[in-house]
């Protein structure tokens, strides 16, 4: 590790501010650990309640394995909602617009805070608090370029609805390769969707952060990056984009789970593991078509279940969704879990040879990291065009055809069944997924291009 900082000048404090979800806090946590490791102070502001007792659980650990992390639990003001609602966006949302009542809780922070490092869903208010203060703000993504690009574009695309008519199958961002108009998420099409009006107040506010902090990989991403960072695209709506990719992870201790032992037992890169990330719950009807393409497939799996949303909610047992004799009939050859699982162990265990993946971007990114190849099978949001980004980059495999979001007929056991045959057969795949984990090692280890990244703006802010 690389500590490059002035030993005579103290190193910065940092304020980290993560919006909802596991998919914000994960990566914000391994920032914070990024930056003990490096001598920095930091503070960690969560807001509170959060949706998710898997948000709460991880905070109290990790607070609890590091003791000099100040935090500051910040009472956020809930608005008026419905039931229909989705937990996550309300939050992301209430959290935005409860930022005004957060500098008091930072401004005798000692010693004195050198920046706030916030997410992307804080971006229209945080500005606010960091000029009071008197200090840089920057934003962490927890997207992909692409997707940040498209986000920073949105105020331009939502301007014309003629962009969404027929005629259009394309989206253009002058200086960067279109992508179709159905990879963009549906709720982009209303702008009185709660999520797009809370990511367009954020869009608009990109180009005041000193830059933003993307997980993400330049042997991924490279040609977004130059577009944005050396020819100038979206210069006005974005500050300097800062590729830190993969992010290290960070550790907790925890007792090792079952299906870490029966990880243990089988055969190097023989094991399918099959997630959809910590808030995406499936039907009834895709679960018992995913149970048959697992078993046609013949292959091992491990296969992580959710049946809700939230996870407080999800108190379905596991024999209720998959039945007693699947369970049985596949005993030898795979495990199901429901709950949480420690996935960058997972995916670190030399037994997972492949990982049918929703593609959110923590996901895509841990794949890369260890070279998993992935079958993907995104869900919504910013998942299409991340499973694009995999397609390209030679990480894994993708079926545009697989519905999503507002489109999402029943992908049948058969057609899983043959991505998994296809991606567990494919050499070469293996092979270029392989050489993508270690061009992400070298991003990261001491005089990596990624790390070198993180080193100047910690010497930036130390003087
Ligand atoms: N995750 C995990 N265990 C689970 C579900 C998710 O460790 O049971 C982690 C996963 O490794 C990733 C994050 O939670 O770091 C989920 O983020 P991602 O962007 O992949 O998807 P999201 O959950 O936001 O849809």
């Amino acid at each position: 590790m690389s500590n490059t900082m002035d030993s005579k000048s103290l190193p910065p404090h940092i304020a980290l501010f993560p919006s909802a979800g596991m998919g914000h806090l994960t990566p914000f946590l391994r920032i914070a650990s990024m930056l003990l490791r490096r001598n920095c102070a930091v503070t960690l502001i969560t807001a509170t309640p959060t949706v998710s007792a898997a948000e709460s659980s991880h905070i109290s650990s990790f607070l609890h394995e590091h003791p000099q992390v100040k935090h500051v639990g910040f009472q956020i003001i809930q608005l008026p909602h419905s039931k229909q609602d989705d937990p996550f966006y309300l939050q992301f949302e209430s959290t935005r617009r409860s930022v005004h009542l957060l500098h008091p809780l930072l401004s005798s922070s000692s010693p004195p805070l050198s920046a706030i490092f916030a997410d992307f869903f804080v971006a229209s208010s945080i500005t606010s608090v960091s000029t009071k203060l008197g200090i840089p703000h920057y934003l962490i993504s927890t997207t992909s370029v692409k997707f940040l690009c498209l986000l920073a574009y949105l105020p331009e695309l939502i301007s014309d609805p003629a962009k969404f008519d027929h005629s259009f199958t394309e989206v253009e961002i002058s200086g960067l390769t279109p992508f179709p108009i159905s990879s963009i998420p549906p709720p982009f099409k209303d702008p009185n969707h709660l999520f797009t009006k809370t990511l367009l107040q954020n869009s608009r506010a990109l180009s005041k952060a000193k830059g933003i902090f993307m997980n993400s990989l330049q042997c991924l991403e490279a040609e977004t990056l130059e577009a944005v960072n050396n020819g100038g695209v979206l210069s006005h709506s974005l500050p300097p984009l800062l590729p830190i990719g993969p992010l290290e992870l960070y550790e907790i201790k925890t007792e090792k789970g079952q299906y870490m032992t029966w990880l243990d037992r089988q055969p190097a890169e023989s094991v399918v593991y099959v997630s959809f990330g910590s808030r995406t719950a499936m039907s009834r009807e895709q679960i018992r078509e995913i149970s048959k393409g697992l078993e046609r497939s013949g292959h091992r799996f491990l296969w992580v279940l959710k049946s809700s949303k939230v996870d407080t909610e999800d108190k379905i047992q596991l024999k209720d969704l998959l039945g007693d004799s699947f369970l049985e009939r596949t005993k030898n050859k795979g495990t199901a879990v429901k709950g949480w699982v420690s996935q960058p162990e997972i995916l670190e265990h030399p037994s997972v040879g492949a990982f049918v993946s929703h593609c959110g971007w923590n996901s895509v990114i841990e794949a890369a990291r260890r070279g998993v190849p992935v079958v993907a099978w995104p869900q919504h949001g910013d998942q299409r065009l991340n499973a694009e980004i995999v397609q390209r980059g030679e990480l894994g495999i993708w079926d545009r055809k697989w519905g999503w979001d507002g489109d999402k007929e029943l992908v049948c056991g058969e057609e899983i069944e043959k991505k998994i045959r296809e991606v567990m057969g494919d050499e070469k795949l293996r092979k270029m997924a392989k050489k993508v984990g270690e061009e992400a090692r070298k991003a990261a280890e001491t005089g990596g291009s990624s790390e070198k990244v993180l080193s100047e703006v910690l010497e930036f802010l130390q003087k």
